[in-house]
């Protein structure tokens, strides 16, 4: 019998007696474990067992979020990382390494476009960015030998654009691609990719999953179903010391090793052993908490995210609102189909004025919190191109909405009536005379 999210979000991947019958996943803060015989430890160092030996590599604590989220998404196996970008980095790093290339839309979270535009270049991983990731022609226009993935983001940030994401999976599975996609903004509460054809999801763990801004954190989601040894990706049948055994001449590759876990067992062996941005046992510890009231904050969250979005429609000063919840746009479609219970909790909009407004209405809230994150109980108001698209190319930045007058709100658990008087005081002092 398989369970349903809301009680996978309290017991997922957690048995207590194998905890001293705690109640709650203990933090097992211990860089280190005891490895118990001479055969064990050789069975745990050679990958043929799994337990729990040094922290960098995996930590019981770590081990029940893994097991949480990736049952949440309805994934097979995942691996917790350090942050958000940790999981983005390793994530399309491990698909695409030894010069690969990645398709992808400009309109991202902006240290990914970052990374993908000017860092990973310099790694000999390159990205060709498409205008419209829905655009299936472009997308396909620009597959070639040495494309190794497709990424996007689910819901993107701040425009709220959505992702057809089983369409996008359809056209990379013809060409044997995996598909790569950030379901930060939605949370697996609201969608689960890997329910339509996506391979690998990744999560800032940061936003909506703690749920208080008191924890960073990653997840990289494998649904396990990708076959990495079909010939675009020779890191997977590449024979590796790490996996192999020397001592008796035995030679393997991560695809001999481990099959269909594959690129997950590579993503903690190679990415997350070497690179060693792990997520911390406490940090671990915040998320599971935050975990357990999921599906309720964001039912809320919406709820008012919704109110608001309408709410500001109707105010003078405000000339655009971005929230395509409302079904408002003409991805209506998709909406309906991939998002029956809302597309999240961040919203944006345009004001009439220049940036001496912006400045005044950021001031001015005294319920919204200037802060630069989203999916916190708090309500956050920020202003994207100073801020969080500030390292993004005028061109891309200019595609994805995000200009000077701008304003994004990722919305909390605060009474709906007290956040929209907030705003129409700020609005009102914004552009007073
Ligand atoms: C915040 C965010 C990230 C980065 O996460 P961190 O935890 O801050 O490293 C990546 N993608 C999206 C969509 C985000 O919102």
């Amino acid at each position: 019998m398989t369970n349903g999210f809301h009680t996978i979000a309290i017991h997922g991947g957690y048995d207590y007696l194998d905890n001293h019958d705690a109640a709650t996943p203990p933090i097992y803060q211990s860089a280190a474990f005891d490895m118990e015989s001479a055969a064990r430890g050789d069975r745990l160092a050679a990958g043929e067992e799994q337990g729990f030996s040094y922290s960098r590599v995996a930590n019981p604590t770590v081990d029940v979020l893994e097991k949480r989220l990736a049952q949440l998404e309805g994934g097979d196996d995942a691996v917790a990382v350090a942050s958000g970008m940790a999981a983005v980095s390793f994530a399309l790093l491990c698909a695409a390494e030894g010069g690969g290339r990645i398709i992808s839309p400009t309109n991202l979270y902006g240290a990914s476009v970052d990374a993908m535009e000017t860092f990973f270049p310099q790694f000999g991983v390159h990205t060709d960015f498409v205008k419209d990731i829905n655009n299936l022609d472009e997308v396909e226009s620009k597959i070639g030998p040495d494309t190794r993935a497709i990424f996007a983001e689910s819901v993107a940030n701040p425009s709220t654009e959505i992702t057809d994401v089983e369409a996008l999976a359809d056209l990379a599975h013809r060409h044997g691609i995996p598909l790569i996609i950030d379901n930060t903004v939605p949370t697996p509460y609201l969608f689960r990719p890997i329910e339509f054809g996506a391979d690998v999801v990744v999560h800032s763990t940061t936003k909506g999953i703690t749920g208080h801004g008191n924890a960073l954190g990653g997840v990289i989601v494998d649904a396990g179903h990708f076959d990495w040894a079909a010939g675009r990706h020779p890191q997977f049948t590449r024979k590796e010391l790490v996996v192999s055994d020397e001592r008796n001449g035995v030679w393997r590759s991560f695809a001999d090793t481990f099959g269909p876990k594959a690129y997950i067992r590579r993503v903690r062996i190679k990415y997350v052993r070497t690179f060693g941005a792990v997520q911390a046992p406490f940090n671990a510890y915040l998320q599971l908490v935050g975990l357990e009231t999921l599906s309720e904050r964001e039912k809320r969250e919406v709820a008012t995210a919704t109110a608001i979005a309408e709410h500001l429609k109707t105010q003078p000063h405000v000339l655009k609102v971005n929230y395509s919840g409302l079904g408002d746009t003409e991805q209506r479609d998709l909406v309906a189909k991939y998002y029956p219970n809302g597309v999240g909790t961040i919203l944006s909009f345009l004001i009439d004025g220049n940036e001496e407004h912006v400045r005044r209405l950021l001031d001015s809230t005294r319920v919204f919190s200037y802060i630069p994150n989203i999916g916190d109980s708090r309500s956050l108001i920020v202003d994207p191109a100073r801020i969080t698209h500030r390292e993004v190319p005028e061109e891309y930045r200019l595609r994805a909405g995000v200009t000077d007058n701008l304003i994004r709100l990722s919305i909390g658990l605060e009474d709906p009536e007290d956040l929209i008087a907030d705003l129409d005081q700020a609005l009102a002092t914004a552009f007073a005379e």
